[in-house]
């Protein structure tokens, strides 16, 4: 229990009992406060009049404690969670807060159970690292000694994960390697991950990807330990690999930190007993626990439409146990599970925490990262369905975004956000890192600017996903997106903000988190043209033959040259032209003829961008 601060030390191990009942709604009937065998259970915020009433204690006794307690209250005044918990105790009652979750929304259902029903699980694992590391070999190496050692039964199955049996204790490994599968899954808000497997090649040392699955699983808040493959290569060197991890902030034991670093070969298999002695181990200082007592709750992992049997979803049940005849929910949609097997094909009466199963009985395909919920009735999984489909609908309309400057505004005026995530993208990776020390500066007491990722180069797709996962803004410093990527980032609702003058950059910033951000002005770009052929023309200059991918050029607007998404020049569209003649515009699937006033080193290949700067409603 996180809110505990001003209790004696009885009141905490009876506040240590209040916890979410139930998930399932109150039925309309229900009191929100009643006393139940001795504790008092209440939903809501309550009136001293109100609590008076459920605990048969005068109002004047309430208002009495209060007072000698140094509270002065009223008959009609609220109280809050504190306060009720220390009447109950002066009065004789246990007490327990309800909380209660539409159970439509079960996403944002803390799955907090009574401690007495929890028990150990198997960790889940996702593999990740740069290309060609070894991820898939070390994926498969340990799959393989599975079989090899006579445990598992069937032929296995692409199902998108699976459990391993180490020293006597499963281990359950998502066999999508890489991180599109990973982010597309935070994007949904879904987190199926503890442990990410970080694989370096021994004989190649920290690369781009690696740096990247770094950034993922911390933004996940996974725990990381480091597979140094490879180890059978003559160039081998684990040593320079933990060095070069440091400079990342995952530092191995025997350098001060705490992050297990296991020495392996995927194709030796040696040291794979070890890694997976790693991972279970940290499993148990994670205390990993589950309460498979209730109905199941977990994430979709993969689906798809099977050809015989109708849509198909790997499922990984995060809590609970799913029964071979429940009714679950994923996203809008519900179904009977008409056929439940594990990776090796086994049929499957039931599937406990961590488990991944292949299910058939769903009404239609769902999303990889959808969350799904089991009931016991046809009836429940029906109406939840029906409600979720309609909210979704009617959120589609009103459109929806992960995090723009101008909410965050309002969100930091309402004092609901605590940490900013930002990602920059710069042109040189000094200035990124310039950026992100600056950036984190700003934070303060209630409002903390976390960059959670800062390094030069065009803003790609990882970066949008990376913002989308993590609902941070995109900080682009003299890089632009090309037209894909804006359109990636409009889909995800992904706000990309360009500046090219770092000042400008931290004081929007500032702004924001004083709350007195205000998009005024801001700039709107018309179109993008891409340099086909360059004419160089006497007297004239260079003149460049172009397509225009995207919008419409203006003749006069502003423009900006792009070359790899860095800004080379900005200036003005002097003159445009179709065949001979001068035209105000170009649209999008037309070429033209462009100059730029003043400059001439065009190159083919180059992006010609199209910008007005227009007051935003
Ligand atoms: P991924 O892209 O990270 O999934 O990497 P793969 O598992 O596909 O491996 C890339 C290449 O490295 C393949 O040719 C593997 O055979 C090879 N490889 C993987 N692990 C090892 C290892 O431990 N030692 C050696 N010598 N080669 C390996």
């Amino acid at each position: 229990m996180k809110k505990n601060r001003h209790f004696s030390k009885k009141a905490q191990v009876q506040r240590a009992r209040i916890n979410n009942v139930e998930h399932l709604p109150p039925k309309k009937d229900r009191s929100f406060a009643k006393v139940n065998g001795g504790v008092f259970v209440y939903s809501k915020p309550l009136s001293v009049s109100e609590l008076s009433e459920a605990i048969n204690v005068p109002v004047g006794s309430i208002i009495k404690f209060l007072f000698m307690q140094g509270k002065a209250v009223t008959i009609n005044q609220m109280l809050d969670d504190e306060m009720i918990g220390t009447l109950c105790l002066e009065f004789g009652y246990d007490f327990k807060k309800e909380k209660i979750v539409d159970e439509a929304h079960f996403e944002e259902i803390e799955l907090e159970d009574d401690p007495s029903a929890l028990q150990e699980r198997p960790p889940v694992v996702t593999v990740m690292g740069h290309v060609d590391h070894g991820k898939t070999s070390i994926i498969d190496a340990i799959r393989e000694s599975n079989v090899a050692s006579g445990e598992a039964g069937g032929i296995s199955q692409a199902i998108g994960a699976y459990q391993k049996t180490h020293a006597g204790k499963k281990i359950t490994i998502i066999d999508t390697p890489g991180h599109a599968a990973f982010t597309a899954m935070r994007a949904r808000g879904a987190s199926v991950t503890d442990i990410v497997v970080l694989v370096v090649a021994a004989d190649d040392g920290v690369m781009p990807q690696t740096v990247e699955a770094i950034d993922h699983a911390k933004a996940a808040s996974s725990e990381i330990i480091v597979a140094i493959n490879k180890m059978d290569k003559p160039g081998a060197d684990s040593r320079k690999v933990k060095e070069e991890l440091m400079a990342h902030d995952v530092i191995a034991e025997e350098y001060g930190g705490d992050v297990l670093m296991v020495e392996c070969s995927a194709k030796t298999k040696k040291g794979l007993d070890e890694l997976l002695d790693a991972i279970l181990l940290k499993a148990e200082m994670m205390e990993l626990k589950a309460n498979p007592g209730r109905y199941a709750s977990g994430t979709v992992l993969e689906a798809n439409l099977d050809r015989g049997e109708g849509p198909k979803a790997t499922l990984l049940v995060q809590n609970g146990t799913l029964n071979a005849a429940d009714f679950v929910v994923v996203g809008e949609i519900y179904g009977k599970v008409r056929r439940m097997v594990n990776e090796n094909g086994e049929v499957l009466k039931t599937a406990g925490p961590a488990t991944p199963v292949s299910i058939t009985g769903l009404s239609s395909v769902p999303s990889a990262g959808d969350r799904f919920m089991a009931f016991p009735s046809e009836k429940q999984a029906k109406d939840i369905a029906e409600k979720r489909a309609l909210e979704k609908l009617l959120k589609t309309r009103s459109g929806t975004s992960a995090l723009s400057l101008s909410d965050l505004n309002s969100l930091v005026t309402a004092g609901t956000v605590e940490d900013i995530n930002v990602i920059v993208k710069a042109d040189t990776e000094g200035s990124a890192e310039a950026l992100k020390a600056s950036l984190e500066k700003l934070s303060e007491d209630k409002v903390r600017v976390k960059v959670i990722s800062a390094s030069a180069g065009a803003i790609s797709d990882n970066d949008v996903m990376l913002a989308s996962a993590s609902k941070a803004l995109i900080y682009g410093f003299n890089v632009r997106p090309d037209a894909r990527i804006k359109t990636l980032a409009e889909e995800e609702g992904v706000e990309i903000r360009l500046h090219r003058i770092i000042y400008e950059l931290l004081d929007e910033m500032k702004a924001a988190i004083k709350g007195k951000y205000k998009a005024e002005v801001v700039e709107e770009v018309t179109g993008q043209a891409e340099v086909r052929h360059i004419y160089k023309i006497t007297h004239v200059g260079t003149v460049a033959g172009s397509y225009v991918t995207s919008g419409l050029l203006k003749s006069g607007e502003k423009v900006r040259l792009l070359r790899d998404g860095a800004i080379v020049y900005e200036g003005t569209l002097e003159s445009l032209k179709r065949f001979k003649d001068d035209v105000k515009e170009v649209k999008e699937g037309y070429e033209c003829g462009l100059k730029i006033a003043g400059y001439n080193d065009l190159k083919l290949g180059d992006i010609v961008e199209g910008y007005e700067m227009v007051e935003k409603k």
